[in-house]
């Protein structure tokens, strides 16, 4: 064994909407860990901002980057870096995004300043190209460490058919460290970047929510159909359609995936249009 801590927790959590039943949890901190919890079906989670975990949990192992495969260099690598180009040290899939995103600004280090606000693991981010209208994951990506039950192997995003949230990276390939590829700036600067980002997303609610329920389909917003069909404050068990914007789902406290389901179920019933599903659901 190579010391992975692994206990039976609940993944609500681990999940922004606090849902979620029960998995086996292996917390890996270095290559060899992880390679050991890859020898048997898993899944990876990276904030759980995305996700809808089933009340009875699942299966499979559920991998969290902890430790060094948390924690980010951003030393500029001298062999890689010139002029206004810096390349980073390796920075963590298990780096929390918006702390990630602060420390770049304070560096005057831009190229990801776009993707503010956005509750994530860096793995989880770029696994699927995470972004606002302002920018998105692959703006600032050099190298990409990938691991698999075959093996690590070192990637650039040239290499992957990389595009509008997706990284081309198949399901269940680890993101386990990235180097970052960044441009010197002012800090203001960038700062004046992040807040104008920032501001589009005023209206969102504060509550645990996994964010957008639903994909806006050809282009008309999905928030407006939902709206339209009367179900703004629809509420079933814990779980309620925001009152601020009708596209996200909100947990009041209390909620079961069960509700969340029922919600989302409605919505497809009152809206007539097809809704593609924005969130991932577990199982
Ligand atoms: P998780 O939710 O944990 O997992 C999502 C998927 O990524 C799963 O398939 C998981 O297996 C996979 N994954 C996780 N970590 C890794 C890894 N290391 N390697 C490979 N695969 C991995 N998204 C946007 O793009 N733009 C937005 O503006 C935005 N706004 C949001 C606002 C709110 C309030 C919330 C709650 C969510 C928002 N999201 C947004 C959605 C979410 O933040 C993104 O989808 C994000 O990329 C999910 O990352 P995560 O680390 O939380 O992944």
């Amino acid at each position: 064994r190579t010391g992975a801590r692994v206990e039976r927790l609940p993944l609500a959590r681990y999940t922004t909407l606090g849902v979620g039943g029960e998995a086996e949890v292996w917390f890996v901190s270095n290559g060899a860990q992880l390679a050991e919890a890859v020898e048997a079906p898993y899944r990876i989670l990276g904030g759980g901002s995305n996700l809808v975990v089933a009340d009875e949990g699942v299966p499979e192992r559920v991998i969290r980057l902890t430790g060094p495969l948390a924690e980010a260099d951003l030393t500029p690598d001298p062999a890689l870096s010139s002029g206004e180009t810096v390349v980073t040290g390796w920075v963590g899939g298990g780096v929390p995004l918006p702390g990630l995103i602060r420390k770049l600004q304070k560096l005057g280090l831009s190229n990801l300043e776009g993707t503010v606000g956005i509750p994530a693991q860096v793995g989880g981010a770029v696994w699927m190209n995470a972004g606002t209208r302002y920018g998105e994951m692959f703006d600032g990506l050099h190298t990409l460490e990938i691991v698999t039950p075959g093996g690590t192997r070192q990637v650039t995003p040239d290499d992957l058919a990389w595009g509008y949230r997706q990284s081309g990276i198949p399901r269940g390939h680890i993101v386990s460290r990235v180097r970052l590829r960044l441009r010197r700036s002012a800090p203001e600067e960038v700062l004046a970047k992040m807040d104008f980002a920032d501001q589009a997303r005023k209206g969102q609610p504060k509550m645990k929510t996994p964010g957008c329920a639903f994909k806006n389909p050809g282009g008309v917003s999905a928030g407006k159909l939902i709206d339209e069909a009367g179900l703004k404050g629809a509420r079933v068990g814990g779980a309620m359609i925001a009152p601020e914007h009708a596209n996200f789902i909100v947990n009041l406290g209390g909620a079961s995936s069960a509700d969340v389901h029922a919600l989302l179920a409605l919505i497809r019933e009152r809206v007539g249009a097809p809704l593609e599903l924005e969130y991932e659901l577990w199982p």
